[in-house]
């Protein structure tokens, strides 16, 4: 009797100890995770993870630390509800629980709905900011997202669902901004072709960053119009930069060519032919 209760009693101050934290990975390469993200990581009881971290950030959980893989990716992986319901359910159970995601939890990361269900179960989520890939894939191929005197803001984007018209595209084009695409891979030549609408011309340079941050990052560059042709040279994950200050990139051995199905030249004033060095 007094065992059951010693365990019951023990139970209960293991459940109030019970927390979450939703932990920014950062886009690619252990390397880019916050010291405060790494921290979490160190005193974790259980990680749950998903395809965008990088799987080398697993080691700096204790050995001890329960790893659960979600996967979620297009059509395959634990759903949201599945999701939310074990982050719920391990920190129930007392344990400090991280829920280790991609670039930043808050960009395109759903992470505030899995906020919204650790706190409606009554516990205690706290947030890590991550690195997106929004930010860090330009960076990583040297492309400033702002430039004095020829772009002053930029905006992000995501590049599903296109055809649900989701995003204003004439009055991004002229917007001037530089346009940052997340998730726009497959939809590459549809937003090609709204942005060339809009009024954006047709030799603007684009880039395509795949993978950032992590050795197998790959970047090739091109135009709008190459783009309305050939769509995105990769699949995901792939950040599209947009926007003259793609001309600033110092990309150096990183860039390639890519003479995507051997299509012809596009431009009259190969914007990109100038600023890569062997295209
Ligand atoms: N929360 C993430 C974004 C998740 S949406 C972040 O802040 O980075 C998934 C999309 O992010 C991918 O389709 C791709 O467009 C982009 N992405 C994430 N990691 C990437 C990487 N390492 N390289 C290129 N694109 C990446």
């Amino acid at each position: 009797m007094i065992a059951r209760l010693r365990l019951r009693r023990g139970r209960l101050a293991a459940a109030s100890t019970g927390r979450v934290t939703l932990v920014g990975a950062g886009p690619g390469g252990a390397d880019l995770i916050t010291v405060r993200g790494a921290s979490a990581l160190a005193r974790a009881d259980v990680v749950v993870y998903d395809r965008l971290a990088d799987p080398a950030l697993l080691d700096l959980a204790p050995r001890r630390a329960m790893r659960i893989a979600v996967g979620k990716c297009k059509g395959a992986g634990a759903s949201q509800d599945e999701i939310n319901a074990l982050l719920v359910h391990h920190a129930r159970r007392g344990a400090d629980v991280v829920r280790l995601k991609g670039g930043d939890p808050f960009v395109f990361g759903r992470g505030s709905e899995e906020r919204d269900a650790v706190e409606a179960a009554g516990l205690p989520c706290d947030v890590v900011p991550g690195l997106s890939s929004s930010l860090a894939a330009a960076a990583l191929v040297g492309i400033p997202l702002t430039h004095r005197g020829v772009s002053a803001s930029f905006t992000v984007v995501s590049g599903h669902r296109i055809a649900d018209a989701e995003h204003d595209w004439d009055a991004l084009a002229c917007s001037g901004a530089t346009i940052v695409v997340l998730m726009g891979a497959t939809t590459a030549a549809e937003i090609a072709e709204a942005l060339l609408r809009g009024g954006r011309p047709a030799d603007e340079p684009v880039a395509a960053v795949h993978r950032a941050g992590t050795a197998d990052m790959d970047v090739d560059v091109f135009t709008l119009e190459r783009m309305v042709l050939h769509g995105c040279p990769f699949p995901a994950p792939t950040v599209l930069i947009i926007g003259p200050v793609v001309a600033f990139a110092d990309h150096g051995s990183r860039s390639r060519s890519r003479d995507v199905q051997g299509g012809p030249p596009v431009s009259d004033r190969p914007v990109v032919e100038e600023v890569v060095p062997g295209v």
